[in-house]
């Protein structure tokens, strides 16, 4: 039979200390390393900071404890209540928060107040008190700023929530039971104690705590390569290739709800005139400012890419030709309107378009096609204007689809 009572009391502190300062030197360097490889990364550096600082301090309180000193004993543990803010502002720098130095120090002016506090404890019940409380508080904030991260997509997030809330959870443990306290060693712990258990903890929390730190930001890096990968640099719209890939998804997605699906082909008028006279940097910045006209005109989930040279699409899901005519219609006005001079040149810059709605038996490539059809009929028809098909009779002067958007509804289907 295994004498667990025995097993209770078996723990060493002293060594699990020097084990766990070991562990936090070694998560120090596997950090450094990491930040050495990822410079922007700045939570990485903090951490790899926390830990040495961790380790040096622990060390500090193992001598501390075996001399005796208490002089050893406070300064290791001051320097143990500045650590858990340290973990706090790295996962701040993660979601690119600013670093909060009064932080940093509300951890070591707790920890003086309980040196100060006239409580019948000793030193070390005391320094370890303050430190729980400070580690407890800060690795919640910590779990709080990793937990609501913008990124939400990122895996590794919340294995890495866990490892800092079950280090928060095993802090209250030791607070609570220091409370409890009457007399009995704080460095020979049972292994059934909270003290025993954030030795063992300790160490999990330290290689844990690097190895999935590095690997987050890993996997954070890689998403961003990926988001940028789908990216035209120029105008910041969906380039060409990822354009096509999710605008399958999204014709396949309303053909499999039965819903409708349109698309708006943009090509800018007489283009090459306006890189011809202003040059194609000033080209280049027109592009760019459409393609911000197009972003501020449509829903979230719409799809806007760059098709071509100045040729851009908007694929509209669960929209019907309608819908998707008044947003073509809006963003050609507000193009046309708001360049009739750019940077202080008459550009008189316009737009056409071609609008479409997906009809029974076609495929993605047959509406493309026929919205490039229908965009040249805009071009043919005089340019800076929008074409429907099939045609609209527009409830305005001329027919064609130029002023107030008041007078483009209601619509009137020609045969
Ligand atoms: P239209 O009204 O018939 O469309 O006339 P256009 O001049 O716009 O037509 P065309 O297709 O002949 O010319 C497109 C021009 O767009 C030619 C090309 O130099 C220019 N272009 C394509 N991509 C870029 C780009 O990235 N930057 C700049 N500055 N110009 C571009
Ligand atoms: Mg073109
Ligand atoms: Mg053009």
């Amino acid at each position: 039979m295994i004498n667990l009572e025995v097993i209770g009391t078996a723990l060493d502190g002293r060594t699990f200390m020097v084990s766990n300062a070991f562990a936090s030197a070694l998560a120090s360097m596997c950090l450094l390393i990491a930040w050495s490889q990822m410079k922007h990364a700045s939570e990485l550096l903090w951490w790899a900071f926390a830990n040495m600082f961790g380790s040096i301090t622990l060390i500090g309180l193992t001598l501390g404890l075996m001399v005796p000193s208490d002089t050893l004993i406070l300064i290791s543990d001051g320097g143990r209540a500045l650590l858990p803010a340290m973990f706090w502002i790295g996962a701040r720098r993660f979601n690119n928060l600013p670093i909060s130095w009064f932080a940093v120090s509300a951890g070591l002016g707790f920890w003086a107040l309980m040196m100060v506090v006239p409580v019948e404890w000793p030193v070390p019940l005391k320094g370890l008190f303050a430190v729980a409380i400070c580690w407890a508080v800060f690795m919640s904030l910590a779990v709080y700023e990793l937990w609501s991260s913008t990124n939400e997509d990122l895996a590794l997030r919340k294995p890495l929530v866990v490892v800092f809330g079950v280090h928060a959870a095993v802090y209250v443990g030791v607070a609570v039971e220091c409370l409890d306290y009457d007399g009995q060693s704080l460095v020979d712990v049972s292994i059934f104690s909270w003290l025993g258990i954030l030795h063992i903890e300790d160490m999990f929390f330290a290689m844990c705590g690097a190895v999935v730190s590095i690997l987050l930001r890993k996997e954070q890096s890689e998403q961003e390569q990926t988001d940028a990968s789908k990216i035209d640099v120029l105008t910041g719209a969906v380039n060409r290739n990822h354009l096509f890939t999710e605008a399958e998804r999204l014709f396949n997605s309303c053909q499999g709800r039965n819903v409708p699906f349109s698309m708006i082909m943009f090509d800018l008028d007489h283009f090459k005139t306006v890189n011809d006279t202003q040059g194609h940097l000033m080209g280049d910045r027109v592009l760019r400012s459409f393609s911000d006209t197009v972003k501020a005109g449509i829903r979230s989930n719409d799809l806007f890419g760059r098709y071509g040279g100045e040729e851009f699409n908007v694929f509209l899901p669960d929209t019907p030709l309608e819908a998707a005519y008044i947003v073509a219609e809006r963003i050609r006005m507000n193009f046309a309107e708001n360049h009739v001079s750019f940077e202080g040149i008459p550009l008189q810059a316009t737009v056409s378009a071609g609008v479409v709605s997906a009809k029974p038996g076609m495929d993605l490539t047959d509406l493309i096609a026929l919205a490039d059809r229908t965009m040249y009929r805009a071009k043919n028809n005089g340019r800076n204007r929008v074409e429907c098909d099939p045609k609209f009779n527009f409830d305005n002067k001329d027919g064609r689809s130029r002023g107030a958007l008041g007078s483009v509804v209601p619509f009137a289907r020609s045969s």
